[in-house]
């Protein structure tokens, strides 16, 4: 499953220091986890941070999956609107699901203080907006329901977006410093060099092809024909999970990403912050670290194995007009920023869940194995939320947001 198309920022501009062997004997360790992508690599964390003996292993090198093609937008909110959360969940858990996601983000902040590289972060105020007249009754139902669960927002009218942005605003949501923005390469790597400072083992180049249960254990085999023993196994495959489950867990869609070169000027673009708007498939732009701007979107559904939206390559026509409609976007939304230039194009498998949660558990067909599908546009915060929730199911805990979280909803 080739989840990431085209050379993409993060992978360009870090060099990676440390490489990893592969499993060259048979080991025993109390927790795996299969798959060093972001997710993997905060389970990693979470569980060397209190000394539990673990091995992380990848059939490919540390964060070349989706994780190289992340977008790496950390926001409270949710693909599923509050208004649309609280419909399907009820009001309470709407807002418990909020609340997880914004203190993730602060999670991020403490996380990256605790490693040897910020990885990038920063905490930013973001925008949803509308550009159409018909959608400011639910934009304003939207921000009171936000108020009122105590989020701190503010209304943006057309007069008062037309003041902070270059393009036109009808109605919005300015959310102060509930956003972020990290390179999630970068941060994937810190946190296992994290883990290894702590004892952590890693494999790249380790593919498992099968977990069997033996009594209390797991035996995991890997293509080389070596074995882990272990008493727990976490699955942090990403979209490669989804042979676990019968039923469809994600809709998958193919979503592209420009990046400009760096700039100087911001113009028309109020704090950076981060963007979206209420389109489907909708908009989403960020700034970086080094001043460019990246800007994604235009996701396409994407069908079988076969599909032409599954094996798209780069240099295919269709990717080449979206990443044109993307920068066209990009002009429209900043006209008095000049020069803008595109330095990379990239595009990846985005999986969306029906009411825009993660799946985090334990699945009622794998004995001692727990499950870490960090699925939507809040995969790495999912991925904080979820490898903290699956330490305290490790330590024996079960806290009641999980519920929400279960695989077999
Ligand atoms: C274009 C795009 C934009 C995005 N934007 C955002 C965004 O703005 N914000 C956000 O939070 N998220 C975003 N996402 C989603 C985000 O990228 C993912 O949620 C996240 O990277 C998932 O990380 P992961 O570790 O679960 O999966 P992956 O990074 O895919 O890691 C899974 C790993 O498992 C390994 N693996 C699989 N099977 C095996 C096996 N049998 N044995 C050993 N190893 C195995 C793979 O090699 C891979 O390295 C975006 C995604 C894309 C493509």
């Amino acid at each position: 499953m080739k989840v990431v198309t085209g050379e993409t920022i993060w992978t360009q501009l870090n060099n990676v220091k440390n490489k990893y062997t592969y499993l060259s004997k048979d080991i025993e360790c109390d927790v795996v986890i299969i798959g060093a992508g972001v997710t993997g690599a905060l389970c990693s964390y979470y569980l060397t941070q209190e000394n539990v003996d673990t091995v992380i292993v990848d059939k490919n090198i540390i964060g070349y999956g989706s994780t190289r093609g992340c977008t790496a937008i950390l926001q409270y909110e949710i693909d599923v609107d509050l208004t649309g959360l609280k419909g399907l969940v009820g009001y309470e858990n709407a807002v418990n699901c909020f609340n997880e996601t914004k203190n993730a983000l602060y999670e991020i902040d403490n996380i990256t203080k605790n490693l040897d590289d910020n990885c990038g972060f920063a905490i930013k105020d973001c925008l949803y907006y509308s550009y159409k007249d018909n959608e400011t009754s639910f934009m304003q139902s939207e921000y009171n329901l936000r108020k009122e669960s105590g989020f701190d927002v503010e209304y943006l009218d057309k007069e008062k977006g037309s003041n902070r942005f270059s393009f036109d605003i009808k109605s919005g949501i300015y959310s102060n410093k509930l956003a972020g923005e990290i390179d999630p390469y970068r941060f994937t790597h810190s946190l296992i060099r994290k883990g290894v400072e702590k004892g952590l083992r890693v494999y790249e180049n380790t593919e498992i092809i099968s977990t069997n249960n033996y009594g209390d254990k797991v035996i995991l085999k890997t293509h080389n024909g070596f074995t882990i023993k272990a008493n727990k196994v976490i699955i942090a495959t990403g979209y490669e999970a989804r042979k676990y489950f019968d039923k469809k867990t994600a809709i998958l869609t193919r979503s592209f990403n420009i990046v400009t070169k760096p700039l100087s000027n911001f113009e028309g673009w109020y704090k950076k912050c981060i963007i979206r708007d209420t389109d489907d498939p909708y908009i989403y732009i960020r700034g970086t670290e080094d001043n460019r701007i990246i800007i994604g979107g235009e996701d396409e559904k994407i069908g079988g194995e076969r599909s032409k939206q599954y094996n798209l390559t780069n240099e295919d026509k269709v990717s080449q007009e979206k990443y044109k409609i993307l920068f066209d976007k990009l002009k429209n939304y900043f006209p008095n920023i000049n020069n803008m230039n595109i330095e990379y194009e990239f595009s990846g498998f985005f999986g969306e869940t029906k009411d825009g949660l993660p799946y985090v558990g334990k699945h009622k067909d794998y004995k001692n194995h727990y499950f870490l599908m960090a699925y939507g546009s809040n995969g790495v915060i999912y991925g904080v939320t979820g490898a903290r929730l699956i330490k305290e199911l490790y330590f024996g805990n079960n806290p009641s947001i999980l519920e929400l979280f279960r695989l077999d909803r």
